[in-house]
């Protein structure tokens, strides 16, 4: 959001009828990992599946003949690639679907169009894809930061690829599903250490109930109270503050931009849209948290 807010001014569009769009897509929910919040099955992770171009292409002409009859100012699209791990089917379907996007959404019709990958950065290789990010995305991307969840050897070897990628160039921004071992670590040291990796921006998530956790026990020794949670957030923005008074740069807190943000606009703009995902068999769904 900060991104799109600082480009346009207060002239923004905020929500899908006047021109803003976030797309959130996964054509393939294949990952290799089995962390303990994902919100995919184990058989979904192990799917190897991909949406092809050709039905990308078709839900893009969708969204374009609704914006034909709507007819706003501008036309914004905020392609969220989350996968499952995007990498997982390679450089070459990127930079397919960036092509077919560059078709169907052109410039000469008002549309300005923004490719954002979320990967776990772990065995992603960087001389393939630091140049693509580079090329296609503004040299941005977004990796998760749980904290000892993934356990310390993982930590290790993320913190190892997040020094690599910036040192290539790129803005590195995390998410974070707020879960004990970050509680443990605490607000002031976490966002401490995100600053010292030079992590540019940071967004914050709940913990869900899902296949991993839902066995006894492991939901609640992972899972914070709301309240915990909300602690958690205040505690780091009065400590992102006190910092910028000492003149240090820690990186953005999505959320608090977020609030602001959507204060001063109308409250259709508070919609989460961005909570639709496509599927790769095309089916466009909100996640179902409470049965996980
Ligand atoms: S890296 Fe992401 S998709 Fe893969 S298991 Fe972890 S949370 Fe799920």
């Amino acid at each position: 959001m900060s991104i799109i807010a600082s480009q346009f001014g207060n002239d923004v569009p905020d929500t899908i009828e006047n021109g803003y769009f976030v797309f959130t897509i996964m054509p393939t929910l294949h990952c290799p990992y089995n962390c303990k919040h994902c919100y995919l099955s184990l058989e979904q992770r192990r799917d190897k599946s991909v949406m092809s171009i050709e039905t990308m292409r078709s839900v893009c002409r969708k969204i374009d003949a609704y914006w034909d009859e709507v007819q706003p100012s501008q036309r914004v699209v905020m392609v969220y690639n989350y996968g499952g791990e995007p990498t997982s089917v390679g450089p070459e379907y990127f930079e397919a679907y960036v092509a077919m996007m560059a078709e169907e959404f052109p410039a000469s019709k008002g549309y300005e169009v923004k490719h954002v990958m979320l990967t776990s950065l772990l065995g992603v290789d960087l001389d393939v894809w630091a140049p693509l990010w580079l090329k296609h995305s503004d040299g941005y991307v977004q990796t998760s930061y749980d904290g000892g969840m993934r356990s310390t050897s993982y930590v290790r070897k993320w913190e190892a690829k997040v020094r690599e990628a910036i040192k290539r160039g790129l803005r590195v921004a995390t998410i974070s599903v707020v879960n004990s071992d970050l509680l443990e670590q605490g607000p002031a040291e976490t966002i401490e250490l995100l600053e010292d990796l030079g992590v540019c921006e940071t967004g914050w998530l709940p913990f869900m109930l899902n296949e991993q956790n839902s066995v006894p026990g492991k939901y609640d020794r992972y899972a914070p109270t709301m309240e915990a949670f909300n602690n958690f957030m205040i505690q780091m923005l009065d400590h992102w503050y006190a910092l910028r008074h000492r003149g240090r740069m820690p990186p953005s807190i999505g959320e608090a931009h977020f609030a602001v943000d959507r204060a001063r606009r109308n409250s259709a703009s508070n919609l989460c849209g961005q909570t639709l995902f496509l599927l790769p068999d095309g089916e466009f769904v909100l996640p179902n948290y409470k049965d996980g």
